[in-house]
């Protein structure tokens, strides 16, 4: 069984019912770093073991830097960072820089610093504990992807931030274990034109995909934009009468 606690689940901040993209899978590890990090108080915060990164955009990582700082008193492990190369590097160069925030990557010292920034392995999954992590094609303009989870016969898939992308589906297509899709929805049908722009996906294309995957697959739609939120739920149930598509708040736990 995987244990999926959605600690942010918003395109954007607003009021205490908005937090950004953050996932945990049981209680040691992160998908994003958005500011649903928050949610969690000293002791959870000090159990984090590994972040795996979809990509740097700031929603997604508002709170990497601040979660070692919060457990320096608790927490002598290093933290895990896990993302694409070419992610790692835009961290190293614009965060972790000694400007934006300090380079945790040699603080205390360089053998066992706050935290360590690793390129995901360059074939086969990322193994952690007893779950399995593969990356999913993205397409959102900068470097990015989703991510396969997969534990015990049961695969969970997250397309991270991204408009349509034709390989995420097919991977989707051979994956018989697929128990649900964690996918973005940012822009109701008449921000269309917005979604395009910004490489996000919109009511019409979501629902496009959602018809052809098998009904037994549960659709958690996340990364609703600030304000919109009621309106793409509502365009999302009448275009997909009868399927099981969830629309979760910060905090809800699924267990597949
Ligand atoms: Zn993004
Ligand atoms: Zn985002």
């Amino acid at each position: 069984m995987i244990k999926l606690r959605m600690l942010g689940c918003n395109g954007g901040i607003g009021g205490p019912g908005r937090r950004t993209t953050c996932y945990a899978i049981d209680d040691n590890i992160l998908i994003d770093a958005g500011t649903g990090v928050g949610e969690l108080d000293l002791q959870q915060l000090s159990r984090i073991d590994h972040v795996l990164l979809t990509h740097a955009h700031i929603d997604h990582i508002a709170c990497l830097p601040l979660l070692t700082d919060a457990v320096t008193a608790i927490r002598s492990e290093t933290l895990q960072v896990w993302a694409l190369p070419a992610v790692i590097d835009i961290l190293v160069k614009h965060v972790f820089n000694d400007l934006v925030w300090p380079d945790f990557t040699k603080i205390p010292n360089a053998s066992k610093p706050f935290i360590t920034l690793n390129a995901l392995p360059e074939s086969g999954p990322l193994q952690l504990g007893d779950l399995r992590f593969s990356p999913l094609a993205a397409n959102h303009g900068i470097p990015a992807c989703g991510y396969r989870v997969e534990k015990n016969q049961v695969s969970l898939a997250f397309s991270g931030d991204t408009a349509d992308c034709p390989p995420f589906w097919s991977a989707l297509e051979q994956d018989a274990q697929l128990a649900a899709v964690i996918l973005e929805c940012s822009y109701p049908r008449r921000m269309v034109d917005m979604a395009k722009i910004s490489r996000h996906f919109d009511v019409d294309s979501v629902a496009h995909r959602l018809r052809g995957l098998p009904e037994k697959v549960a659709s958690i739609v996340v990364h609703r934009k600030p304000g919109m939120e009621e309106e793409i739920e509502e365009e999302l149930k009448q275009a997909l009468p009868g399927r099981d598509v969830r629309f979760p708040v910060h905090g809800q736990v699924y267990e597949f």
